[in-house]
C-alpha cells in the first residue's frame, strides 16, 4: 500500500492534503506525504463559537442518549481499526502493532464512555434540617479544548473526547502539528457516526490544524470551558497558569520520568520482558516510557548483561514491517537531543551501551536510533530530566528506602513499577510514604495502562486525570441542591435571624 493509497483508505482525499504551509512528513524515511492548510486565530475563534452553540442543545439532550452518539463512534472505530492504526504508524513511527493497540484503546474508551452515560451519579446527602433533603448533580460544563501531544495522535484525545461527549460537552481538538492526518481522519470516522446518530448538532468535533499559537487560542479563550492539555511540562507551564487566570477547568497530562525498581526477591525473567517493552516500545517516546531502572546490588550483574544482550539483538526499522520492534524517532533533533543526553550522561561518568544512528543508509532523512543503556554511579542532573528517546539509565541500590528516594527524587511523576516476590516490599512500595508517581505498579512495566483505572500524574507532571475511574468529573460542573420540603425556614448551624 502507498503512503496516498492509505491516505484514501482513511478518507483524506488528494484534494484535502496536496495544499497548505503545513508540511507533513513520516518519521519512517523522512518523506512528505502531505501539505495542509492552517486555520488563522479568526477560524478558531469562529469554531469556539460553533462549539458554543451546539452546547446549548448537546448539553439538553439525554447523557444516555449522548452515550450512543460514543457507541457509534467505537463501532466506526472498529470498523477502521486496521487503516487508523497503519496510518498511526506512518505519521509518527510506532510500529504497527502500537498503532493497532493506540486505536483498540480508543474502542474501549468508547465502551467505557457508553456504560457510564448512564452513570454520571451525583451523591444524595444528609441534611441537618429537617424536613430537608441534600444532593449533588453533575452538569455539562461547556466547550472542551483538547491539545494532544505527537506520540499518541489519537487515543489521548478519544479519552477525552468520549468522556467529554457523554458528559455533554462539544470537542474543539488541536492535535500535534507533527500528526494532524491522524486527527483528521478521525475526524472523518466520528463523521461517519453522526451520520448513523441523526440529530446532533452541528460542531461537535472540529478539529483545528496549527502550532502551539493556534493552540493558544483555545487556551485563552473564556468560552471554551476546559481544556485538557498533553504533552511537554514546558507545553504545560505556558498553558496551565493562562486557564487559571481565567479560572477554567484544566486536565494537563505533562511529561514523566518514570522508574523501575528491581527487588532481590524479583522474578527477572518477567522484569527483563518488562523492561525491555517498557523503555524500548514506541522508541522510547512514551509519556510513561521505562527512563530510570533502579536495580538491588544482589540482581545487578544478572540483569543489566543479559538487557545489554537483549539491547544489541533488537530488529530495528520500518514501524510498518512485520518483526520489527523498534521504529524511529519523529525526527533528527529527537535523535540529536538523545546524542547530546549520552554525551552528558558519559560526562557524569555514566557508562553507554548503544546508543547512535541506525539505517542511516537505508533512510537517510529519518531518524532511526540504537536503543541505549546507560550504567550510571548516581542519579545526576540529566537523569532526572525527560530526554524523549530510548535511553535507560540503570542504578545500584542497597535498601528499599534508598531506592524509594532515588524513584522520586524527580521533577515528574508520572509513572513507576517495583519488581517483587516480597509481598512487604510491594506493599511498602504503594504507601503513602512509596512511590510518588499517580501510576504505581507491581510486577507490570510502567507503560501500557488500561483504560479503566484513571490516568495521570503528580507534581511536573501536572496533576490532571483521564480516562476510567471518576476522570469523567473532570468534564462537568458540580452543583449541590439543597431542598426544603417542610413548612419552616430553619437555617444551618441554627443561626437565628428573626424578621
Ligand atoms: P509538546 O509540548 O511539544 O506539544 C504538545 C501539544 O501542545 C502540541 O499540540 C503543541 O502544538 C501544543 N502546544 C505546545 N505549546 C503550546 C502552548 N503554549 N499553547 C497551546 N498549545 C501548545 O509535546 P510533544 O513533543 O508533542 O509530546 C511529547 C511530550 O508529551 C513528552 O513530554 C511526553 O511525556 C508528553 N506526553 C504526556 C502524556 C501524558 O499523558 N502525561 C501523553 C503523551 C505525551
Amino acid at each position: 500500500m502507498t503512503y496516498q493509497t492509505l491516505l484514501e483508505a482513511c478518507g483524506l482525499s488528494a484534494g484535502q492534503t496536496s495544499s497548505g504551509s503545513l508540511a507533513v512528513t513520516t518519521p519512517v524515511d523522512g518523506s512528505e506525504i502531505a501539505r495542509l492548510q492552517t486555520h488563522a486565530p479568526g477560524d478558531v475563534e469562529a469554531m469556539v463559537a460553533t462549539a458554543k452553540t451546539a452546547f446549548k442543545a448537546w448539553r439538553d439532550v439525554p447523557a444516555p442518549r449522548r452515550g450512543e452518539l460514543v457507541r457509534l463512534l467505537g463501532e466506526e472505530l472498529r470498523a477502521a481499526k486496521e487503516d487508523l492504526g497503519r496510518l498511526v504508524a506512518l505519521e509518527c513511527g510506532k510500529i504497527y502493532q502500537e498503532g493497532l493497540g493506540e486505536v483498540q484503546e480508543m474502542i474501549d474508551i468508547c465502551d467505557f464512555a457508553v456504560g457510564l452515560s448512564r452513570q454520571l451519579y451525583g451523591l444524595t446527602i444528609a441534611s441537618e434540617r429537617p424536613g430537608h433533603s441534600m444532593r449533588e448533580t453533575w452538569h455539562p460544563a461547556g466547550p472542551c479544548a483538547v491539545i494532544t501531544a505527537f506520540n499518541f495522535p489519537v487515543a489521548p484525545w478519544a479519552w477525552n473526547a468520549a468522556l467529554a461527549l457523554v458528559c455533554g460537552d462539544p470537542i474543539i481538538w488541536k492535535p500535534s502539528e507533527k500528526t494532524p492526518l491522524t486527527a483528521l481522519a478521525t475526524q472523518q470516522i466520528f463523521e461517519r457516526a453522526l451520520d448513523r446518530f441523526g440529530d446532533a448538532p452541528e460542531g461537535l468535533l472540529q478539529v483545528v490544524v496549527g502550532d502551539a499559537a493556534t493552540g493558544n487560542v483555545l487556551v485563552e479563550s473564556p468560552d471554551v470551558a476546559v481544556v485538557s492539555a498533553t504533552g511537554s511540562v514546558r507545553m504545560g507551564r505556558a498553558v496551565g497558569p493562562k486557564v487559571a487566570a481565567r479560572f477554567g477547568k484544566l486536565i494537563l497530562e505533562l511529561g514523566g520520568n518514570n522508574a523501575m525498581i528491581v527487588g532481590p526477591s524479583a522474578d527477572l525473567e518477567l522484569a527483563l520482558r518488562a523492561i525491555v517493552f517498557a523503555a524500548v516500545g514506541t522508541a522510547g517516546q512514551r509519556c510513561t516510557s521505562l527512563r530510570r531502572l533502579i536495580v538491588h546490588e544482589d540482581v545487578y550483574d544478572k540483569l543489566v548483561p543479559r538487557l545489554a544482550e537483549v539491547y544489541a539483538k533488537l530488529p530495528i526499522g520500518d514501524p510498518l514491517a512485520d518483526g520489527t520492534l523498534v521504529g524511529p524517532l519523529i525526527d533528527g533533533a529527537a535523535a540529536e537531543t538523545m546524542d547530546k543526553a549520552l554525551k552528558a550522561a558519559a560526562a557524569d561518568g555514566g557508562t553507554v551501551h548503544g546508543g547512535g544512528r541506525a539505517l542511516v543508509d537505508t533512510y537517510p532523512d529519518a531518524a532511526y536510533v540504537h536503543p541505549a543503556i546507560v550504567e550510571m554511579p548516581a542519579q545526576t542532573d540529566i537523569v532526572r530530566e525527560e530526554t524523549f528517546a530510548p535511553i535507560l539509565y540503570c542504578m545500584k541500590y542497597r535498601e528499599l528506602d534508598e531506592a524509594i528516594a532515588i524513584q522520586n527524587d524527580v521533577s515528574q511523576g508520572l509513572s513507576s513499577c517495583i519488581f517483587t516476590t516480597d509481598l512487604r516490599e510491594a506493599e511498602r512500595f504503594l504507601s503513602a510514604s512509596g512511590s510518588d508517581c499517580g501510576i504505581a505498579n507491581v510486577n507490570i512495566g510502567p507503560s501500557g495502562a488500561e483504560i479503566g483505572g484513571a490516568f495521570g500524574g503528580e507534581k511536573d507532571t501536572g496533576g490532571g486525570r483521564e480516562s476510567g475511574s471518576d476522570a469523567w468529573k473532570g468534564y462537568m460542573r458540580r452543583a449541590t441542591n439543597t431542598i426544603n420540603y417542610s413548612n419552616a425556614l430553619p437555617l444551618a448551624q441554627g443561626v437565628s435571624f428573626d424578621i
